[in-house]
């Protein structure tokens, strides 16, 4: 499958090439990044040390939109939303690893859903995934008689809080409670906030250094607690599995999806196509 990289010049779209390049089944066709950048008209192979490939770092997705099945974007949520209307015109299928999207954002990639196929994961990791389907797991059984918290840990260099990851965890969490995280949730504490609400969902946000990422879910009953904790060590987690990804779209024409559906994990509950 021939595979086309947005963001390319970026944390993630090095490895994301790296990824592309490993996979026997993938092809790297064509890498996009801003334009303006210095880099581009580079040879893509150079930006990740695996000489010329004979793909160039081009600086418009339309330019390229038609050379590859299928595009992955890890970039900022306003130029994601463009590439989502490119891959729309021209029927090309989208893997979407950005996060932060606005609720306006995330009604354009349901509605760009009815025309191509998309997936889109707030992390791409098998591990964080499988979490996802134990936080359903441990909240249908500890239901309301405990305090749930989420923290989050990540480099400096992250540009949006809470991540999309702790987000959607307390999502899953509240969907199966059956509470609506907009209601519930508390973002951070300060000064004489009170006692605490059962029925609320904290989130604590840490930025230092070069944490690639890590997640605590913390179900705090009187007496014992439970912690669900998923640690990401490496990029290549997340890369491996947007790949991964952009595989499977290659079964589908259309539909919005996300890394459950990829996984075969959907339930009742934590998708968004559901
Ligand atoms: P980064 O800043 O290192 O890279 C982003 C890249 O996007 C840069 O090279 C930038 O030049 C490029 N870019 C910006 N605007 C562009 C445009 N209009 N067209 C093309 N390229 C453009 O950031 P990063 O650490 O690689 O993270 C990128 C995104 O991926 C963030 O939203 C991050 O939260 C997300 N992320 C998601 C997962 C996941 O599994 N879903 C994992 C890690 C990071």
């Amino acid at each position: 499958m021939k595979v086309g990289i947005i963001g390319a010049a970026g944390r993630m779209g090095r490895i994301l090439m790296e990824a592309t390049l490993a996979n026997p089944d993938t092809e790297l066709a064509a890498a996009v990044d801003v334009p303006g950048s210095s880099l581009i008209g580079v040879d893509a192979g150079e930006l990740v040390g695996q000489g010329r490939l004979g793909v160039v770092l081009a600086d418009e997705l339309e330019k390229v939109v038609r050379d590859a099945d299928v595009f992955i974007d890890f970039t900022v949520p306003e130029a994601t939303a463009r590439h989502i209307e490119v891959c729309r015109a021209a029927g090309t299928r989208l893997v979407i690893g950005t996060t932060g999207l606005d609720d306006h954002q995330t009604a354009s990639l349901r509605a760009a859903g009815e025309d191509i196929a998309i997936c889109f994961a707030p992390n791409y990791s098998i591990g964080v995934n499988l979490c996802f389907k134990l936080l359903e797991t441990a909240a249908a059984v500890l239901g309301d008689e405990v305090d749930i918290e989420v923290i989050e840990a990540h480099h400096r260099h992250k540009i949006d809080a809470p991540s999309g990851t702790a987000l959607r965890m307390g999502e899953v969490v509240a969907q199966t409670l059956g509470r609506d995280l907009k209601e519930c949730a508390v973002y951070g504490r300060e000064g004489r906030t009170g006692e605490r609400e059962r029925r609320t969902i904290g989130f604590e946000t840490i930025r230092a250094g070069d944490i690639v990422g890590d997640h605590t879910v913390l179900f705090a009953a009187d007496g014992e607690r439970v912690e669900i904790t998923h640690k990401a060590s490496s990029r290549m987690s997340f890369a491996r599995g947007a790949v991964r990804a952009a595989l499977w779209l290659g079964g589908h024409d259309r539909g919005l999806y996300d890394m459950q559906d990829v996984l075969g994990l959907a339930g009742d509950s934590a998708g968004w196509g559901r």
